[in-house]
């Protein structure tokens, strides 16, 4: 006859789980993806806090990254919705031609892009003085 393995509470959910035979040691929670997902959301905080508090370089370039986001969020809500299609095709085109500066001057900041993208369109605006500009 087989022996029962005891089951043990897990710590993330409280719910009964059989531990794997070979880490039942360590192993304290279940493998339900909701607990997986939990536990490795707060392996990754808690690495991010102890680098962020220990590396000085980690730290500026997370502080770099929050402002970049907290400025592309803020120009996207002065933006607001697109208010008729054409414009969100115009927008979509803008996202296609800024993607493309960026990775032409392998730039991951999207403001340095923009300012390209505005030297471009100078460079593109004397070039093209010759040429017909629509009706
Ligand atoms: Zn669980």
């Amino acid at each position: 006859m087989l022996a029962t393995v005891p089951k043990r509470p897990c710590r993330a959910c409280g719910l009964g789980f059989v531990p794997d035979a070979r880490n039942s040691h360590h192993q304290t929670c279940c493998t339900r993806t909701a607990c997986v997902r939990r536990r490795k959301r707060a392996r990754q905080r808690l690495w991010h806090r102890d680098r962020y508090a220990s590396d000085a370089s980690f730290r500026e370039a997370a502080k770099s990254r929050v402002r970049r986001h907290r400025k592309r969020a803020s120009v996207a809500q002065a933006q607001g919705p697109p208010t008729s299609a054409a414009e969100g095709r115009l927008r979509q085109l803008e996202h296609a031609f800024l993607g493309m500066a960026m990775q032409m001057a392998e730039e991951s900041d999207a403001c340095q892009a923009r300012e390209l993208m505005s030297a471009w369109a100078d460079t593109g605006r004397r070039g093209g003085a010759g040429i017909a500009s629509g009706p």
